[in-house]
């Protein structure tokens, strides 16, 4: 009866699967942030594909990483996409390993690139981003 009433408030989806305990409530900024799950899957994202430290939260979320609008803008479209993917194996009660997320991401990705040169563009010119080539 407590999928019924919003109050009780559900356990972590991936806390409850990996038994991080104490079991936090699975709030937005914990599923996609503070979750150890989590945390540690946008965190070595970030550092194998981008030249930034993950953010913190409010710059995260909101992709405020630099003045330049333009860079922010390409960071945008990389935040919205790990979200969705964890969003996905949240829904699916699954936690992924790096390499399997690392690959749906991938494939978000490409598809998103695919779809929209504008979007190529701006992460292909988009010094947040490790680029072919760089050290
Ligand atoms: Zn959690």
């Amino acid at each position: 009866m407590s999928k019924f009433n919003i109050s009780i408030g559900a356990g972590c989806t991936f806390c409850t699967i990996s038994k991080n305990l104490p079991v936090e409530k699975e709030t937005i900024l914990h599923l996609f942030y503070y979750c150890p799950t989590t945390n540690n899957l946008i965190d070595q994202w970030i550092k194998k594909y981008c030249k930034i430290q993950l953010p913190e939260p409010t710059r995260f979320f909101t992709a405020a990483i630099t003045p330049d609008e333009g860079l922010n803008s390409g960071f945008q479209t990389a935040t919205e996409i790990l979200l969705y993917t964890i969003w996905q194996y949240k829904l699916q009660k699954k936690v992924p390993s790096a390499q399997s997320f690392n690959t749906d991401v991938d494939y978000y990705f490409s598809s998103c690139l695919k779809a929209s040169h504008k979007l190529w563009e701006q992460i292909f010119n988009n010094r947040l981003f490790r680029h072919y080539g760089d050290e």
